[in-house]
């Protein structure tokens, strides 16, 4: 096995869709992977079998990222020894009801995986990056959190928040070469769109078709390069042109 040229990369919610392909983009570009996911534990370790393919170690991280005590109990030995050199909070999910009829819950879940996830996980990995003087945080946040969009206040705020928060922070740390990032994907064929009604969404997006995760991978792996040494506190958009 190739030392990592890069060091680590922790990937939230990467057993599937747009998080799995990071975590094959940034193996290929030489990250080891720590890949975090909740639930799928197959997905997730198809997902260790292509980064071990690319020559890279792959660990997996279990855990909610809204469970400060499992996300401890999982990092907190791993951050003994090592410091994640890039963090990418990919975990995020979908509840969508009108205002109407969304329940205390249906709001609080969506902000919970996007926002506290965002909080527990970067506060977990961010002293060491600091200590180093080298990090670099990828948000992955939402065309819905530009825009706004009917049906999912809950996500839209979620991700509105997400992008605050990606400014802020890139504001704290960039003394410290921490560079903080968004990434804002419109509609990608992933799980989460699979059962929108895709003839009415196509004529909204100027190119006509649903993106690929790799192609949402591809900006990440960027930001987390050296080519993209000086942007910090941007939101980049991956969308088709669907928001401009
Ligand atoms: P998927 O539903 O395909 O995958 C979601 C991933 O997140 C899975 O790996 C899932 O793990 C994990 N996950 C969900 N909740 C948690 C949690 N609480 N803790 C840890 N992991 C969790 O989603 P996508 O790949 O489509 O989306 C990835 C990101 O991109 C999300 O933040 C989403 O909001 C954003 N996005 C997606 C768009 C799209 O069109 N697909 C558009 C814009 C933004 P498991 O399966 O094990 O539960």
């Amino acid at each position: 096995m190739k030392k990592a040229a890069h060091g680590i990369a922790l990937i939230t919610g990467g057993s599937r869709g747009i998080g799995a392909a990071i975590a094959r983009a940034l193996a290929q570009d030489g990250f080891d992977i720590w890949l975090n996911y909740r639930t799928d534990t197959e997905a997730a370790a198809r997902v260790a079998e292509a980064v071990r393919a690319a020559g890279r170690r792959c660990r997996l991280t279990p855990f909610d990222v809204t469970d400060a005590q499992a996300m401890e109990a999982c990092l907190t030995p791993l951050l003994e020894d090592h410091a994640p050199h890039v963090l990418v909070n990919n975990a995020g999910f979908t509840k969508d009801v009108l205002m109407a009829w969304m329940t205390p819950s249906e709001w609080k879940s969506v902000l919970s995986v996007s926002l506290d996830g965002f909080f527990l996980v970067t506060k977990a990995v961010l002293t060491a990056m600091l200590r180093k003087r080298r990090g670099r945080i990828i948000n992955i946040v939402s065309t819905s959190g530009e825009t706004g969009m009917p049906g999912q206040v809950n996500y839209s705020a979620a991700k509105a928040g997400l992008i605050g928060a990606t400014k802020a922070l890139a504001a704290e740390v960039a003394k410290r070469n921490v560079l903080v990032n968004a990434v804002s994907p419109g509609f990608i064929q992933t799980d989460m769109t699979a059962k929108l009604p895709e003839e009415r969404i196509l004529p909204t997006i100027p190119m006509g078709r649903f993106g690929l995760p790799e192609e949402v991978a591809a900006v990440v792996s960027f930001l987390c390069s050296k080519r993209a040494a000086y942007i910090t506190g941007q939101v980049i958009g991956v969308n088709g042109g669907v928001h401009m």
